[in-house]
């Protein structure tokens, strides 16, 4: 629990640069729902980071890095610490050993998009499956993001990160235990950008196959709305969408908060949605499955903040 004056005092007399009290979650979103953080900082560089985590640790403030906030609900209670804004760590560099091993390394926030384009055009192939997901490489590292039967840690050689010990670590891949839409990383680590190992491919391709997953992306998914992607994981046997569709809940609403009328494992929001409303409607699609069909239907969305 923190509040803003203790941050102010804990902050107050470091580098912290661009910070916003009280500011709400929901212009950040991709749903476009949440409550209010005490602080929001945007994080623009590795040691204005250091310095900040040193600080808040010191004075026991919670903090939680987010990079697009594609995944994340923040509950309308708000979150009580200080969100870290990773997007404006966002470089993307390209390097070829002399063994012709071919590598992208990228900060935190930079956009996945923004990975795929240096890709190709040094063309590069191996991340294709990433086309379309609206996230950072940090959400991506730490979701293990997915598509298409590849996942990140497919591609990913070594992931950088800030420990909880406030030091910068190495860690490569297979030290790293990567589960589905999980990275075994300790939950107050803070990755600060990641090497990946990519093939030399043909660049016709490499678009051709993009543009084919973005075009089935906007066919199949809510695009049009606001929206946080997937809201449960994958569960054996059907695929989520078809089990909410027989539960009969598609089109459903809490609020303006609505099971996708396109996609039933999509939530989105038609307007003036809150987190509660799409919490509720997350609750109510549990307990029908559940009393319906026996099934556990595990969140996919981290859900942050107070009630
Ligand atoms: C339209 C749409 C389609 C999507 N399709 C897919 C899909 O096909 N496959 C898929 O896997 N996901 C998909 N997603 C979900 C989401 O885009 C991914 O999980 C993405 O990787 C999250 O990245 P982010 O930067 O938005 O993370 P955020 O939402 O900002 O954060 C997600 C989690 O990562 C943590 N985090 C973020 N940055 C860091 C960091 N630097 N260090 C440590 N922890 C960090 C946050 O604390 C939080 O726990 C989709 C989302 C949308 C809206």
């Amino acid at each position: 629990m923190a509040d803003i004056n203790k941050i102010q005092d804990a902050l107050g007399d470091i580098a912290v640069g661009k910070i916003l009290y009280d500011e709400p979650m929901s212009r950040y979103a991709s749903l476009l729902v949440g409550g209010k953080a005490d602080a929001l900082v945007f994080i623009v560089n590795e040691d204005q980071l250091i310095q900040i985590v040193r600080r808040l640790k010191e004075k026991k403030i919670d903090f939680l890095p987010v990079g697009n906030m594609t995944n994340i609900i923040v509950r309308d209670g708000g979150y009580h610490g200080v969100i870290l804004l990773m997007k404006g760590l966002n470089g993307v560099s390209y390097l070829c050993t002399p063994e012709r091993q071919h590598y992208i390394s990228a900060q935190a926030g930079a956009a996945l998009a923004s990975v795929l384009s240096r890709a190709l055009a040094e063309e590069l192939t191996g991340m294709e499956f990433c086309a379309g997901i609206p996230g950072s490489i940090g959400g991506a590292v730490r979701m293990n993001a997915g598509a298409y039967g590849r996942e990140i840690k497919d591609v990913v050689e070594i992931v950088f990160l800030l420990d909880v010990d406030g030091k910068k670590k190495a860690l490569r891949r297979e030290e790293i235990s990567f589960s589905y839409r999980k990275a075994g990383l300790p939950p107050e680590a803070i990755i600060l950008s990641a090497r990946f190992r990519l093939e030399k491919g043909q660049a016709q391709q490499i678009k051709k196959r993009t543009s084919e997953i973005i075009q089935w992306r906007h066919e199949k998914h809510p695009l049009e709305y606001p929206n946080a992607g997937s809201v449960f994981k994958n569960i054996p046997g059907q695929t989520v969408g078809e089990l909410i569709e027989e539960l009969g809940m598609k089109g459903v609403s809490c609020g303006d908060a609505q099971v996708s009328l396109k996609h039933a494992n999509f939530i989105v929001n038609r307007g003036k949605a809150k987190a509660s409303d799409v919490l509720e409607l997350i609750a109510l699609i549990q307990s029908k499955a559940k009393q319906e069909k026996g099934v556990i239907l595990e969140p996919e969305v981290v859900i942050i903040g107070e009630d």
